[in-house]
């Protein structure tokens, strides 16, 4: 009954009912609990009890010297009348409580200390022990079932890892082989292609040298439309070996001094020749020594002049740039035609790369930007462009072995 009395003052919510039942159990006729606040060390009324004694006397002045943890047993002098108050203190799991039973001060009385304290201390003390130890208890045991749950779970989720990383190499295999096999079905188809092409090339020349000289407007017409596509064809081919050779690392480049000059004069010759709808036109074009392979620089540039004059059907002029620098040269292609949107300029230097809406209207395959961007980048150069909407220019940079006078 006693112990069950004393473990409610460690009921927060109903102290104040407990300290009543337990004062009456004494026999006392009043009862005040305090807690010491461990983390201040100051002695605090308990919620709901009340904050000065029944005659009006602060507690604080003296029970200030109060134990904050460990029990406390003794009296407390009134003050004033100079009575004894009965008062013992137990440390609880959370707070230490002061007890202080009392009589009436003012009739006289004095409670019964001697016989009560004794067991209140040790019934405390134990209580406080045991409560301890079971609270402690307790939460190793949370702790441990929250561990070995949080293992398993670990475990589970190791197993889950591992099977997906497993699953990922096997699908990352998988897509190797694959790629593998379409470089192998690409490269071969290539150069299967090849042969025709130059077969049928040879038959044309022949051709062309065997209609009678009166023929040759109309016949000859047919040929020279004959070789176009032939031309057409070879580009697409030469373009997926060069892919494939990208891929594989084996694009070599025979690196000789270059006057730019003469190759973009060259270059722009030729392709004009294949355009009846625009005029390109060459602005500032400085005399200047690169290093390079000829071949390639002139299909950068090829490239860049294809695609102006593709994308801009309805414009009638290309214009050709070179600038200079200090340490470098800028060479650039300028249309008139549909632009490239601002989110796809990033990505059309990109293997099969093409933009929706062009790809719909222009044949291509997306290969020649992402050849052109290798050739650059192998010559140690840039490749870039500007497109706001009314058409686009493409560039490249390259470094500068010296300036022709
Ligand atoms: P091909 O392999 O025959 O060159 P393609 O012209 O489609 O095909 P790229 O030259 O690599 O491929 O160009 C990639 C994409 O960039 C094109 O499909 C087109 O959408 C866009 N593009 C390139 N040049 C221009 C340009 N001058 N104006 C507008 N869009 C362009
Ligand atoms: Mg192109």
């Amino acid at each position: 009954m006693l112990l069950k009395l004393i473990a409610g003052l460690n009921d927060r919510d109903n102290r104040f009912e407990a300290a009543k039942n337990l004062a009456g159990y004494f026999g006392c006729s009043y009862l005040f609990v305090f807690i010491i606040d461990q983390e201040i060390g100051v002695l605090l009324p308990a919620p709901g009890f009340p904050q000065t004694l029944p005659d009006g006397c602060a507690w604080q002045s003296f029970i200030n010297n109060c134990p904050n943890d460990g029990c406390y047993s003794g009296s407390l002098p009134f003050p004033e009348k100079q009575m004894v108050l009965p008062a013992i203190g137990i440390s609880g799991p959370e707070n230490s409580i002061i007890i202080l039973l009392g009589g009436n001060p003012s009739a006289g009385e004095v409670a019964p200390l001697k016989t009560i304290s004794p067991i209140l201390i040790s019934l405390f003390t134990q209580e406080s022990i045991h409560s301890a130890v079971k609270t402690k208890v307790a939460f190793a045991e949370k702790t441990v079932a929250k561990a070995e749950k949080l293992a398993s779970t670990i475990d589970v989720m190791r197993t889950h890892l591992k099977d997906a990383l497993i699953q990922k190499e096997k699908d990352k295999k998988a897509i190797e082989d694959l790629m593998e096999k379409k470089d192998e079905f690409m490269n071969v188809a290539s150069h299967e292609l090849k042969t025709p092409i130059t077969t049928l090339k040879a038959y044309l020349q022949v051709l062309q040298k065997m209609v009678p000289a009166t023929a040759l407007s109309s016949a000859g017409d047919f040929i020279n439309k004959a070789n176009k596509q032939i031309k057409k064809l070879t580009d697409l081919v030469d373009d997926l070996l060069d892919v494939n050779k990208i891929q594989a690392g084996r694009m070599v480049y025979q690196f000789s001094d270059i006057n730019l000059v003469t190759l973009i004069e060259e270059i722009v010759e030729q392709t004009q020749m294949t355009t009846l709808t625009h005029r390109i036109v060459l602005q500032n074009n400085s005399s200047v020594i690169i290093s390079g392979e000829r071949n390639r620089l002139e299909q950068v540039l090829g490239n860049f002049l294809s695609n102006a004059i593709k994308y801009s059907p309805n414009a009638s002029e290309v214009v050709v740039k070179s600038e200079l620098t200090n340490k470098e040269v800028k060479v650039s292609v300028r249309d008139f035609g549909i632009g490239i949107p601002l989110d796809e300029q990033e990505h059309i230097f990109d293997r099969f790369y093409r933009v929706n809406e062009s790809s719909r209207k222009f044949s291509g395959l997306g290969l020649g930007l992402f050849i052109s961007a290798e050739i650059i980048k192998k010559h140690g150069g840039t490749i870039g462009v500007e497109s706001n909407g009314a058409g686009s220019e493409f560039y490249f940079t390259m470094p500068l072995v010296k300036v022709v006078d």
